[in-house]
């Protein structure tokens, strides 16, 4: 699945290709993709938008249009692709957006589990998702007194409390693990007993964490090129995630999993105490 990482990469990608373009008409194969409104409507209201700027908001890639934003989650196994007009339809292939530039943009899901939304510019704050949404890690609202709130009545792992998205947004399962990891915290650690000092490491660590995979994002990236797709595969330099039985790159320990709340959680016995 995708991270916050990989959908700032994947838009970036397609900001490159279609900022100031417009979506001349729009096709919907497969009705559940889309969330909100009816794919109906969907279809007549983005039609004749211009798609003005690109950014991010949990793992929602946000488009802003002229009267709308345009939301997508790519969630398990979105991916987009680029293709010229009227391309034959390939299996999988379930919205076709026409780009004013005679290319056609396609929305493919294996899974089926993608969402894309049209919500009204007004509206973006009063509705689902951004009504659910944390703060993004880089925000300057992100501080330990903020999290020490949140955190307060928790007596959950701080390995699940960082992935409530209505907390913090944007850390999935395998960041967690490698900002837990550099800030040696214990993942099972419930999220009320952490200090403030504490809680600055894990805001540090967070940004540290995203920002140096956004940054091998766009290096990395091997499986984007206009005919392949945009996807945003890259988890290579990994500290802890998935290296059970290694040796921790800190201390030499063997690192162990564990599941918490049905994650698999990696971790180092002996720095994460
Ligand atoms: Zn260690």
């Amino acid at each position: 699945m995708p991270e916050k990482p990989e959908v700032i990469t994947v838009t970036k990608k397609l900001e490159k290709r279609l900022l100031n373009r417009k979506i001349t008409d729009c096709k919907v194969y497969y009705e559940p993709i889309i969330g909100y409104p009816s794919s109906k409507e969907f279809i007549s209201k983005i039609k004749n938008q211009t798609m003005n700027s690109f950014s991010t908001r949990g793992k929602w890639i946000v488009i802003e249009l002229d009267r709308d934003y345009l939301l997508v989650h790519l969630r398990m196994e979105g991916k987009f692709f680029f293709r010229e007009k009227n391309a034959i339809l390939e299996k999988h292939h379930h919205v076709v957006f026409t780009i004013d530039n005679e290319e056609e943009l396609h929305f493919q899901d294996v899974r089926k589990f993608g969402r894309m939304k049209l919500i009204p510019k007004d509206k973006i704050n009063e509705m689902s998702p951004f009504t659910e949404l944390g703060l993004e890690p880089w925000d300057k609202s992100l501080t330990p007194d903020y999290l020490k709130d949140k955190f307060k009545n928790k007596k959950i792992p701080i390995k699940t409390a960082l992935l409530d998205q209505s907390i913090i947004t944007g850390i999935g399962n395998i960041y967690d693990d490698e900002i837990l990891f550099l800030s040696h915290i214990n993942p099972l650690t419930p999220a009320n007993k952490l200090n403030d000092s504490k809680l600055q490491l894990i805001i540090k660590n967070t940004i540290i964490t995203l920002d140096k995979a956004i940054e091998e994002g766009g290096t990395t990236i091997r499986n984007y090129t206009s005919e392949e797709g945009v996807t945003g595969l890259f988890q290579n330099h990994l500290y802890v995630h998935t290296k059970v039985g290694e040796a921790c790159p800190n201390c030499g320990e063997t690192i162990i999993k564990i599941k918490i709340n049905g994650r698999g959680t990696y971790y180092c016995p002996k720095c994460q105490k």
